[in-house]
């Protein structure tokens, strides 16, 4: 099954980073789409059909933890796919990104970290 990915990352370059990693990770992957901020993705996420989101967490507009919180706050996303992707392993925020029910990637990562992640975040669902 090919993934429709969503990628929310302020930096144009990180975000084709992310994309190319996805490419290299050996998941199948369908569509990618991008978003700037949080405000953007959540757009991105009512008009289009997706199965993981990428968040990164400092962004302008709207940061990843408050989108985050407003993806879980509705009920068609409350059991969406998640993967915050940070520089900084934040002990706090990590356990807010767990109650959440989301999964966390350290920046940088290798394809084969990012396809674990991928495989265990959409496996998360599927053990529901
Ligand atoms: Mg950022």
């Amino acid at each position: 099954m090919a993934i429709n990915i969503l990628v929310v990352d302020d930096s144009a370059v990180m975000r084709s980073m992310i994309k190319k990693t996805i490419h290299n990770s050996g998941v199948e992957v369908g569509e990618i789409h991008e978003a700037a901020n949080g405000q953007e993705g959540l757009e991105v996420l009512d008009r289009e059909w997706l199965d993981i989101l990428f968040i990164d967490v400092n962004m302008p507009v709207m940061d990843g933890m408050e989108m985050l919180e407003r993806v879980r706050k509705k009920s068609e996303t409350r059991d969406m796919p998640i993967l915050i992707v940070s520089t900084e392993s934040n002990h706090e925020r990590i356990e807010i990104i767990n109650q959440q029910n989301a999964g966390f990637v350290h920046k940088p990562f290798t394809p084969e970290v990012l396809r674990e992640k991928i495989l265990s975040a959409l496996g998360v669902l599927e053990g529901h």
